[in-house]
């Protein structure tokens, strides 16, 4: 696909008219368009951010940047059964910065390879790690819709599952997937063969389309926290969660709420059929010393019932 970026020439200086219509290429191609003109309000400052962008990069080699792991809890079985991984940065200087601001910068600066290949291999890595003591928990990453197309992505994600055995499932946004059906439903086969599970993100959040949704075979769905934590006190909302389960399981779909930060919440999906919760009611994203404890103390407050696994049956 052709993407095209363009921005003005100001008092001679190619270069930066160039550094902004490379940026523009990318914002061409993170909104889906064949076609962008540089936009500073959508990109910031360019010089402050590209020189984030390369702080970042820095980052990454310079050991800045972690992966926290937040547990994905089965409703019918009541225990963990995943993982999923979200970058950290801690920056020198500026202090910690958040995931939606420069994963967002480093799609539409093309800057997210290389990020996304430094947190296959760490998450991977430390699937492998855990399942050696004993805990082989599905390791869900987030990979950005647009990387979804490249095949370089997915060729590495099934070369690294081929290699090490683990087990991985790729999170990709609603809308991304939903966009350009045809090559989600490619890449999302070829996965599949491979073994890798992959989930619809945020779902709900975008313009869902029941057409692509019949047509993208995904093993997951998961429902945006902006429905979830509002279950107990929103009829509506409650109404649309169950609709969404039901939904889904007749599609063959399993279905996750992220967001599930209440004892009450986690009983009503539960009593909806929901298959697995997420949430700081479970347990926050945390550095991988505070999982293993975090999730023994979980597993005994579970089994010690009557509270989460009374309401799971
Ligand atoms: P996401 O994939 O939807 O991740 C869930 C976000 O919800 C995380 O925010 C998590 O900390 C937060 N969250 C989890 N449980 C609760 C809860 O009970 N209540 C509330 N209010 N929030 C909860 P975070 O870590 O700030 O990440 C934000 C977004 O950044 C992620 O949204 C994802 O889109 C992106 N992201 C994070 N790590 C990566 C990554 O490694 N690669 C890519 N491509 N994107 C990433
Ligand atoms: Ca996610
Ligand atoms: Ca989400």
């Amino acid at each position: 696909d052709l993407s095209v970026g363009l921005a003005r020439i100001d008092r001679g200086d190619d270069r930066a008219a160039l550094e902004k219509a490379g940026v523009a290429v990318e914002q061409a191609r993170a909104a889906f368009r064949p076609l962008a003109i540089f936009d500073a309000e959508l990109y910031g400052d360019p010089a402050r951010n590209l020189s984030l962008m390369s702080e970042m990069i820095d980052g990454i080699h310079r050991g800045h940047l972690s992966l926290h792991y937040q547990p994905k809890h089965d409703l019918r079985r009541g225990v963990v059964v995943g993982l999923e991984a979200l970058v950290r940065w801690s920056h020198p200087t500026r202090g910690r910065i958040a995931p939606d601001l420069f994963v967002t910068m480093a799609e539409e600066t093309g800057h997210i390879g290389a990020l996304t290949e430094w947190t296959f291999i760490q998450a991977i890595g430390e699937q492998r790690r855990l399942a050696r003591m004993g805990r082989d928990l599905v390791m869900s990453v987030n990979l950005s819709g647009r990387l979804l197309s490249e095949a370089h992505f997915t060729d590495l994600a099934i070369d690294l599952v081929d290699d090490t055995g683990a087990r991985l499932c790729l999170e990709i946004t609603e809308t991304a997937a939903m966009h350009d059906p045809d090559t989600a439903i490619a890449a999302i086969a070829r996965l599949a063969s491979a073994g890798i599970d992959v989930s619809i993100d945020d779902y709900g959040a975008g313009l869902s389309s029941l057409a692509y949704l019949k047509r993208i075979r995904a093993c997951e769905l998961k429902i945006d926290k902006s429905f979830v934590q509002a279950l107990g006190a929103n009829q509506r909302d409650a109404l649309l969660v169950k609709s969404t389960i039901d939904l889904a399981h007749g599609l063959d779909m399993k279905v996750t709420a992220e967001g599930v930060e209440t004892q009450e919440v986690m009983a009503a999906l539960a009593l909806m059929g929901c298959d697995v919760a997420q949430g700081y009611f479970i347990g926050r994203p945390m550095p991988i010393d505070e999982l293993c404890p975090h999730l023994d103390a979980w597993a005994r407050r579970c089994a010690d019932g009557p509270e989460p696994r009374a309401v799971a049956l």
